[in-house]
């Protein structure tokens, strides 16, 4: 099955909308026959794209490291939660799994994945895709900033365009896919 790794806070945010479009990504995924990959967490907009996907019949699967599972609410109801030792190992593991990766808002956690996954794109370590969830522009301001990149001359047009992103959770869906 093609599976996709979705990253997103363990917090939920200061706006309903996050939790809200986090539910309706995990729901458009199992629509489109897609599995979730995600790190396991029961609680914010990591739990609620779980839920998403969960309640729309989608597969599920964890991967969360040992120490984690109680500061993150890791979920011991998935038919596939893979607890692993490490951090490193949930990385591999959840990049081993999935054909792409798209962000949805999130904290520092959310963002350093973010930018390993297009970053290993970048470098041609893969060719997966990246794409964020822009829930009512929350993404605008790193946007910004990699546009600013772009014009100070630390980023190539070419690896500003691997960045794709939507407001939209059927066109991010689209999206990560690709062309037919
Ligand atoms: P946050 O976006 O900060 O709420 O974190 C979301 C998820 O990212 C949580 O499951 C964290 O455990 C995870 N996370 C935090 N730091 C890292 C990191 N350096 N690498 C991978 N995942 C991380």
């Amino acid at each position: 099955m093609s599976r996709v790794c979705v990253f997103g806070g363990a917090s939920a945010g200061s706006a309903p909308s996050y939790l809200q479009v986090a539910g309706e990504l995990g729901a458009a995924l199992a629509k489109a026959g897609l599995g979730l990959v995600y790190g396991a967490g029961g609680v914010g907009v990591m739990g609620a794209v779980s839920d998403g996907a969960l309640a729309a019949g989608g597969e599920v699967i964890g991967v969360i490291p040992e120490a984690l599972m109680a500061r993150e609410y890791g979920r011991t109801d998935l038919a596939d939660l893979r607890v692993v030792p490490t951090m490193h190992e949930r990385k591999q593991l959840m990049h081993d799994l999935s054909l792409g990766f798209i962000a949805l808002p999130g904290g520092l956690g959310t963002l350093e994945e973010l930018f390993e996954a297009v970053t290993w794109t970048q470098l041609g370590l893969h060719d997966k895709r990246v794409v964020l969830v822009n829930v009512d522009g929350f993404y605008d301001p790193l946007l910004q900033m990699v546009d600013h990149a772009v014009t100070a001359g630390f980023v190539s047009a070419a690896d500003r365009a691997l960045l794709l992103a939507t407001a939209d959770v059927d066109e991010a869906v689209r999206l990560i896919v690709g062309p037919a």
